[in-house]
């Protein structure tokens, strides 16, 4: 691959992620330009960053307004483009239009993005490879008798899938033949609505199985796996809970999964880092579920026990740089969890809980990491996605990992909005846990015997109490001060 440098790269994402991004690209000497919508305009990470631009649209549209993202990378006189994870990161078509504008895309090749971003296509090209695939097969919407009778032939439950779907969005689980018809209609229509593709993925549903990924990075040459995690603590279909390495694996499954994760990407010429996802069943049987080809949230677990910085692998690897890693000099050290901070209710099934933020404060430890991008008052709105943060502990051992994070989450105060930091101290706490013997399918149980707190915001210690009374009144933004400001297309923040 030719080799380009990166002088200036727009980020094209919000909060924490926009924040963990623009650290690394700093650091590495680029220049990084970063763009907000009206919601954002406070963001702490915005004051880092060398040039700001605030996008036309608000919400989630803005971030996805891909002429408007091209448009300011060229005024900013950015030379890349990196998508985050969500928004654009799995968008083939931007990708595209990205290169095809003369930019450096921080991300695989657009063809990879869309053969693996599709379903269907990604368990073609797995079970081609001899990689174990859940059974199940795809069908269009006119097919809907015939993908009946396929669920009637591998047996219910079955789960049907939006062949384009991503984040738990677009699945449905059948118990009988009797629901099959209403799901189908659910699933096609999200499916069309939502990823712009009614196909649908019938699978069998595996029972109780185990979510065990396994990070790669690639450079179009070498592919090198970083290890696994575990990500069996999911709500609706999403993870809460990350750890790497997975915890109850026996050495021969656990090399297994690096190899046909490896073997994937190899196949793929992969650029970049990615993560190959499988379920794993309590007897040892293992199924490839799909490639993410992007940065995942849970990343920072697995730049604790590797000490590797994948942001800085896919920069490096974007500009046409080569791995200089081998697989034997990676090292996983100790053991990593990661929180996701949700603004929900866990109670209510996870329902988004907004408001503002008006106290926000954690403890300090020398081996824990904070992923956010927030500054009080902080307003928490349902136009994005409900993850507001994350926290990462890394200690010598898993019960250790386990400790500090109970110590970190039980001093994690945020005033105003009602988080999940309770209920994940109460899964930290559970035995099953801790015997690390949870399952994808584990949340009503972990629901069954939790008691929402008192408060349905964060409970205050009471040291907080005086500050919040001030807080509380303080009406005013407090100002930020990036190096340029710009305005863009002459709307009012100019
Ligand atoms: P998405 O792309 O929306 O994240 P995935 O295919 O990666 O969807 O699956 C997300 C989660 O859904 C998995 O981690 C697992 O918990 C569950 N899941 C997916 N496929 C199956 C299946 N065939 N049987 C049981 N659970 C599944």
């Amino acid at each position: 691959m030719q080799q380009r440098h990166i002088h200036t790269l727009l980020i094209a994402n919000r909060s924490e992620i926009a924040a963990r991004i623009q650290l690394t690209a700093q650091q590495l000497g680029i220049r990084t330009v970063c763009v907000y919508t009206a919601e954002d305009a406070t963001a702490p990470h915005l004051a880092y960053a060398d040039a700001i631009y605030p996008l036309p649209l608000s919400g989630a549209a803005g971030y996805l307004d891909q002429a408007t993202l091209i448009a300011i990378a060229h005024e900013a006189g950015a030379n890349a483009i990196h998508p985050g994870y969500g928004f654009l990161a799995e968008n083939s078509f931007f990708a595209q239009r990205v290169v095809d504008a003369g930019l450096i895309w921080v991300g695989p090749a657009p063809i990879v993005i869309a053969a693996m971003g599709d379903k269907a296509r990604a368990r073609e090209q797995a079970s081609q490879l001899g990689i174990p695939v859940v059974p199940g097969a795809a069908f269009n919407t006119q097919n809907a008798p015939a993908a009946e009778q396929y669920a009637a032939l591998i047996g219910y439950p079955v789960l049907l899938k939006a062949a384009l779907g991503g984040g738990g969005k677009g699945m449905r689980r059948v118990e009988e033949a009797a629901t099959f018809s209403t799901a189908w209609a659910e699933v096609t229509r999200i499916g069309k609505h939502l990823f712009g593709d009614s196909t649908v993925v019938v699978e069998k549903y595996i029972t109780a199985p185990r979510h065990i990924e396994v990070q790669i990075v690639g450079d179009g040459q070498t592919t090198l796996h970083l290890f696994d995690r575990e990500c069996s603590v999911q709500r609706n279909n999403q993870k809460i809970i990350e750890e790497a390495p997975a915890t109850n694996l026996s050495p021969e499954l656990r090399s297994r999964l690096w190899l046909d994760a490896v073997t994937l990407a190899q196949n793929l010429r992969y650029t970049t880092v990615g993560t190959v996802e499988f379920i794993v069943t309590a007897d040892g049987r293992y199924y490839f579920l799909e490639m993410n080809t992007r940065l995942q949230v849970e990343h920072a677990v697995t730049e604790k026990v590797t000490g590797l910085d994948l942001v800085a692998l896919q920069l490096m690897v974007a500009q046409g740089g080569h791995l200089s890693l081998t697989q034997e000099s990676i090292v996983c050290h100790g053991h990593a969890i990661e929180c996701r901070i949700y603004c929900e209710r866990p109670e209510n099934n996870f329902l988004p809980a907004t408001g503002t933020i008006a106290l926000y404060s954690y403890r300090e430890h020398p081996q824990a990491r904070y992923d956010h991008s927030i500054r009080t008052p902080h307003k928490v709105t349902p136009l994005f996605d409900p993850m507001l943060s994350k926290i990462t502990t890394h200690a010598s051992t898993r019960s250790i990992a386990i400790a500090s994070m109970q110590l970190l989450l039980a001093d994690y105060t945020i005033v105003g909005v009602q988080t999940n930091r309770d209920f994940l101290r109460h899964i930290l706490a559970q035995p099953a846990f801790v015997a690390a013997t949870l399952h994808t399918q584990s949340m009503p149980h972990l629901l069954a015997n939790f008691t929402s707190p008192i408060s349905s915001t964060t409970t205050l210690p009471l040291a907080h109490a005086g500050a919040i009374a001030n807080i509380l009144t303080l009406t005013r933004t407090l100002p930020h001060t990036p190096q340029t400001q710009h305005s863009w297309r002459g709307n009012r923040w100019k």
